[in-house]
């Protein structure tokens, strides 16, 4: 099967409109241990490492992909295109807008537009044929991925599954094609629903932040003793927290579930992150917030001042950390997580 990469820097990128076209959609992830040396020949090495190491992989692994999509998330996704076009060997490589105010007329009409340019892009390059019946198609395939991450999700808070484990979950649902990915997760299920209880010496907690894409961050919080059994991470609740809604317009439908994803920092207005984030905290019962940005991610260093005042004046728990963007042991956020944890009185608090 033809595979479709795209660089988005939340949940960005229409993956069921690739889908229709026969192709797989494989989100790039960048590869932390690798050496961002490839990319700063044409980024600054002041800008998000994450980002940087994504156009390292795209460099080394290109020519396995078919095709690459941008879509508009921060900044670093929109400049960074015309960079991605000159220097990144490609059959094909379209750039696709994502408005920044989320949920009116215009941006809902502006992104059907955007996601009507990139079927007829699509169309042409890979002779094929979108049609209407072949996005629903692609809808429903996606929603299966999405409720399967959802039953996944909620075994979080009850069963002993490792930080580690829930983030391959998630990779895998925007890495490997939907019907296997569908399959791997019907064995997770299994697999987590046989697991002992969530264990007493672990704290829960709800993660926030600029976006994981690599596991070894969440090992740092095992090794802290913290669980994240919430979060609203694009690799994580972001992608599956709402299903697609089934539509007979299903451009219309897309338009819909982007606006009613959790909300992240790079769009307007804030308040639907800040509702999702206390929705999650009540619901689950959670006291205690684990935030995070990755190094030089501006978006989300921003919007912590905000998030911690509103989590703290409703009394919860809050802890904010800058993390590098490093396969190594962070012991430094290991102790300060430890120290954070123990104060509130330990796991039981
Ligand atoms: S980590 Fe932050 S700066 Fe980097 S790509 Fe994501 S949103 Fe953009």
């Amino acid at each position: 099967m033809k595979t479709l990469a795209y660089f988005d820097s939340s949940h960005d990128f229409p993956e069921e409109i690739a889908m229709a076209a026969g192709l797989a959609p494989v989100k790039i992830l960048g590869d932390v241990k690798a050496d961002n040396a490839p990319a700063d020949q044409y980024l600054q090495n002041f800008l998000c490492p994450a980002a940087r190491s994504m156009l390292t992989d795209a460099l080394a692994h290109s020519g396995s992909w078919d095709g690459i999509v941008v879509a508009h998330g921060c900044d670093i996704t929109h400049r960074g295109f015309d960079i991605w076009k000159k220097h990144v060997k490609t059959p094909f490589i379209h750039w696709l807008n994502v408005p920044m105010v989320y949920g009116t007329a215009s941006a809902a009409a502006f992104f059907k537009k955007e996601m009507e340019l990139l079927v007829r892009a699509l169309e042409k390059q890979f002779a094929a044929s979108i049609t209407p019946d072949k996005l629903r198609a692609a809808i429903k395939e996606s929603n299966e991925v999405k409720s399967r991450l959802q039953r996944l999700s909620a075994l979080r808070a009850t069963r002993d599954v490792p930080n580690r484990d829930y983030f391959d979950a998630c990779v895998k649902a925007v890495t490997m094609a939907k019907n296997d990915a569908a399959k791997a997760l019907d064995e997770a299920i299994k697999d987590w629903s046989a697991r002992p209880a969530f264990p007493a010496s672990m704290k829960k907690v709800l993660l926030t932040g600029s976006d994981i894409t690599y596991p070894e961050f969440m090992d740092t919080l095992e090794e802290a003793n913290i669980r994240a059994v919430r979060d609203d991470l694009s690799i994580g609740e972001r992608y599956y927290a709402t299903l697609i809604p089934e539509k007979d317009d299903p451009l219309d439908a897309l338009v819909e579930y982007r606006f009613s994803i959790p909300r992240p920092a790079t769009k307007n207005p804030p308040d639907p992150r800040t509702d999702f984030l206390l929705k999650a905290m009540e619901e689950s019962g959670l006291d205690t917030v684990v935030s995070q940005n990755v190094k030089f991610c501006e978006p989300y260093l921003f919007d912590t001042v905000h998030i911690e005042k509103i989590m703290k004046a409703k009394g919860y728990k809050y802890i904010h950390l800058e993390r590098e963007f490093s396969p190594v042991k962070d012991t430094q956020a290991i102790n300060r997580l430890e120290a954070f944890i123990e104060m509130q009185g330990g796991a039981k608090a």
